[in-house]
């Protein structure tokens, strides 16, 4: 490499300082993974709207250079393996990446490249804003009062991957070792699974999530657990949580439990509410008053499940963004996996990867194409032209194609 072009791509580079500050040049490489399935779908259409954002909101004066690396199935057919070690340097040296969904075989086959993808890189907080879109189909009748943002612990619990099938000689060691050394009597039928969660991991995501919710003045962060059954794994989560919100946050949080609430059940000025509910009673919590919870932190298998039930209150998988975030770079991807059904029939809502991008744009500072993305996205759904899946749910409109789609948020910018 010439000198010239490598003084380029390390201008073109982001960084983060020892103070923890992200470092953005105007013109910074960002790779990008196409994902299975749907991906080259929803990527091509989300980077063509924010290309377009960025060019609407600065000009010439800003631009992300593309740098596609591989994941998946395409590294896979390419390169022989599922996620390159070429893949995650890029990634860590180029601070921010956005990604496409990839596959993983339910039952056997490869370990998902996700949640490899998230524990290499320490991807910790898994993070996603459910907003509603007015003029989206939804079952609730006030979906406008869903606004929350969920932290997901992305590491361990079930991403441990620690399981051995039904009379498999691990499994059968395991049960013998309960019933010796701890006088537990597991039936030897039993598949097993290891639930690890540890107290460093649980306490850093409630932190991410109790400092994300006084930067952006929100009333209350709430640990969903289910530690009523699952004392020293779940319940132990609620418990580091409200330990480090006393530690670390001290005089900026009330807990609940301990009154200090004002009549309308939030803190006084400038502080946030800390509470626990359990996972099971959550669900029926977010159907019934939303309105009451505003950041959620809590493990990884319950905000699995309840990001993608918060997801369909406000119109689906195809609406729903997400960030995988550790403390030297970022992930962007949406909620939802591949959508098999609908791989390469240009059908698929993008919206999801766009407001992906949305997020994105905000982590980097460039607010302005961020706000202009999501107008554009909000009128496209008003003038009623969208995608199949919002289409089947709202007479009346005509339905896009996926690429269709881009082009009509494009021209609203
Ligand atoms: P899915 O891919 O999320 O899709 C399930 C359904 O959700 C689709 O059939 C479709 O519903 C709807 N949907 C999802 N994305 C949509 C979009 N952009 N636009 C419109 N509708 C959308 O879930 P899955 O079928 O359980 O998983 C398929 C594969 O993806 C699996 O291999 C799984 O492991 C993987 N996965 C990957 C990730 C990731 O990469 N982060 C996350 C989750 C799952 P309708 O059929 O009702 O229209």
């Amino acid at each position: 490499m010439q000198l010239e072009e490598k003084d380029q791509v390390i201008t073109n580079l982001i960084s983060v300082t020892t103070d923890g500050i992200l470092q953005v040049p105007d013109t910074p490489v960002i790779p990008f993974i196409e994902g299975d399935g749907i991906g080259p779908d929803i990527w091509a259409a989300a980077k063509r709207v924010l290309d377009a954002a960025i060019s609407f909101a600065y000009t010439d004066h800003r631009r992300i250079i593309w740098s596609e690396i591989l994941a998946g199935e395409k590294a896979y057919q390419k390169t022989g393996e599922w996620l390159p070690e070429e893949t995650l340097q890029a990634i860590r040296d180029h601070v921010v990446a956005v990604k496409g969904p990839l596959t993983t075989p339910v039952g056997g086959g490869i370990r998902s490249v996700n949640v490899a993808l998230r524990q290499i890189l320490d991807l910790y907080a898994c993070v996603r804003p459910i907003r509603y879109i007015t003029g989206v189909p939804s079952p609730m009748r006030h979906p406008e009062r869903v606004k929350m943002v969920v932290f997901r612990e992305n590491t361990e619990d079930v991403y441990s991957g620690i399981e051995w099938e039904a009379q498999s000689r691990e499994a059968e060691a395991v049960i013998a070792f309960l019933k010796d050394a701890m006088g537990v009597d597991v039936p030897k039928d039993s598949a097993i699974g290891v639930k690890p969660m540890t107290r460093r991991a649980s306490r850093r995501l409630v932190a991410r999530a109790i400092q994300y919710a006084l930067d952006h003045e929100l009333h209350s962060v709430t640990l969903v657990h289910k530690g009523n059954i699952m004392k020293y794994t779940e319940g132990a989560f609620m418990k580091w949580g409200y330990e480090l919100a006393r530690e670390k946050f001290g005089d900026r949080i009330v807990v609940e439990s301990n009154g200090g609430l004002q009549p309308d059940g939030n803190a006084p000025p400038g502080k946030v509410v800390i509470n626990d509910r359990i996972a099971d009673m959550m669900f029926q919590q977010v159907l019934l008053r939303p309105q009451a919870y505003h950041v959620i932190a809590t493990p990884n298998l319950n905000g699995d499940y309840l990001s993608d039930a918060l997801a369909a209150q406000v119109g689906g998988l195809g609406m729903a963004p997400g960030a995988n975030l550790s403390d030297n770079c970022a992930v962007f991807e949406a909620t939802h996996g591949t959508a098999p059904k609908y791989a390469g029939k240009d059908m698929a809502n993008p919206v999801s990867l766009i407001l992906s991008g949305v997020m994105m744009l905000e982590y980097l500072g460039w607010t302005e194409a961020a706000s202009a993305t999501e107008q554009a996205v909000q009128k496209s759904i008003s003038d009623g032209l969208v995608t199949y899946d919002l289409a089947r749910q709202m007479p009346g409109t005509r339905e896009v194609k996926c690429s269709e789609f881009a082009e009509t948020i494009i021209e609203r910018l």
